[in-house]
């Protein structure tokens, strides 16, 4: 049984959370024999006993549940008969202490909540062993609901991920380097609901393939949340070498972000997405001064998200973790950023020396050949089972 938990407030969207979160689910679920039936308060999942630990982990992987629990259904209202099943169920259960809770959303009901709750209370202890009531510290909780004409019995609530379901907010493009800032950007921006397509701009061969396999395997990562990612594969060397060539090395990276900034709004209106994500974090690098923000900002129009804008590289690394991106984040290869860095970066670059700087590089026509030329690989999160089904 799933709970909706922040979804329900927003009673305008709610149609379209559900019908996503449906979606999201069934497509998480893709290889597991279930059946998945929903109103406007809950949302079942029906599956053998024995798939509940998969299901679980994979339910923990799904933004928009707040909670979940493992429950049973039984298919009566009967008060004497619900008792018996939870007689049953709590057998190979290790107790002293329990209470009963119910939730009865069936106001047709007579008895109140309180009233069953102690009327199921009253049967188990008549037909349980050395087992005594305590309301207040109890070592198993028995979890009553009743619905229209069935019930539900469970003992443990899980946590789920939170959020909202990805893709109620639109679709944005991730820039997703190597590095450790920019995956959990995309994570962050996934949990507002935020359906994402990333973009890994690479200089072969001033960048390997090791770097590129890198992006891909923090894509794969990343697409447990979001189905599948499209990764969109921009070959960034003849801008960056006619930038190198050509500007004062002060404001190389300046004028390079510039230039990612403008292929990424192309690919944003491309690809019917609605905004930028990135891992830029204030004050990190001289590219993220607020002056540099600014003048990289300048060249689109779109909003740019930056989850990690206000984060410490601690506060970031931490949720790396968690998100298993870390690891893969620290192997060390290079990517077009940290190969042109110069050796003195300006901190308050000028929008007008932008401008003027970029009137000596063709830059309209080079973007045109990157958009034209770009490679766009699908990747999915794919479970191993597909390999044992085939053994
Ligand atoms: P990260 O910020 O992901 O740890 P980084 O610190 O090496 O990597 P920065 O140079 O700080 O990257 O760049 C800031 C942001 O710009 C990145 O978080 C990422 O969103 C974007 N970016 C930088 N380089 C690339 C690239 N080669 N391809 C795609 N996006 C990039
Ligand atoms: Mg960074």
């Amino acid at each position: 049984m799933i709970k909706y938990g922040e979804l329900t407030t927003k009673k305008e969207n709610i149609n379209l959370f559900i019908s996503t979160l449906k979606k999201n689910i069934t497509k998480k679920l893709e290889n597991e024999k279930i059946n998945l039936t929903y109103d406007k308060s809950r949302m079942f999942i029906q599956c053998e006993q024995n798939k509940f630990d998969e299901v679980k982990i994979k339910l923990k992987e799904v933004f928009g549940i707040h909670e979940f629990l493992i429950c049973y259904k039984l298919e009566t209202l009967d008060l004497e008969r619900i008792s018996q099943e939870i007689i049953k169920l709590t057998e190979k259960r290790e107790f002293n202490t329990f209470k009963v809770e119910t939730k009865r959303s069936n106001k047709t009901i007579e008895k109140t909540s309180l009233e069953i709750s102690s009327f199921i209370g009253s049967q188990l202890l008549k037909n349980i062993k050395e087992k005594t009531v305590d309301v207040h510290h109890p070592e198993l909780i028995i979890y009553v609901e009743l619905r229209s004409k069935e019930s539900y019995v469970y003992f443990e609530k899980e946590k789920g991920l939170g959020g909202y379901p990805v893709g109620v907010a639109g679709k944005g493009i991730l820039m997703l380097s190597g590095g450790i800032d920019s995956p959990v950007s995309g994570y962050l921006a996934m949990k507002r609901g935020v359906k994402i397509e990333a973009v890994y701009f690479e200089s072969p061969p001033h960048t390997s393939v090791e770097a590129k396999n890198k992006v891909i395997e923090l894509t794969k990562i990343l697409s447990k949340y979001n189905n599948e990612i499209k990764l969109h594969v921009i070959n960034f060397t003849e801008i960056q070498e006619s930038i190198y060539k050509n500007i004062p090395h002060n404001y190389l990276i300046t004028i390079m972000r510039r230039m990612m900034y403008r292929i990424c709004e192309i690919l944003v209106k491309n690809n019917n997405a609605k905004i930028i994500i990135n891992g830029e974090s204030i004050g990190q690098v001289a590219s993220q001064t607020l002056s540099s923000m600014k003048a990289i900002n300048e060249v689109v129009k779109l909003p740019v998200i930056r989850p990690v804008a206000c984060f410490d590289k601690l506060e970031i690394i931490e949720v790396a973790k968690k998100i298993n991106t870390y690891e893969t984040s620290i192997l060390p290869f290079e990517d077009c950023c940290t190969i042109f860095v110069p050796e003195h970066p300006v901190i308050h670059p000028e929008t007008k020396q932008c401008e003027d700087y970029e009137t000596r590089i063709p830059y309209k026509d080079l973007i045109y050949n990157c958009i034209k030329n770009h490679e766009i690989i699908k990747i999915e999160n794919k479970i191993k089972k597909d390999f044992e089904d085939l053994l």
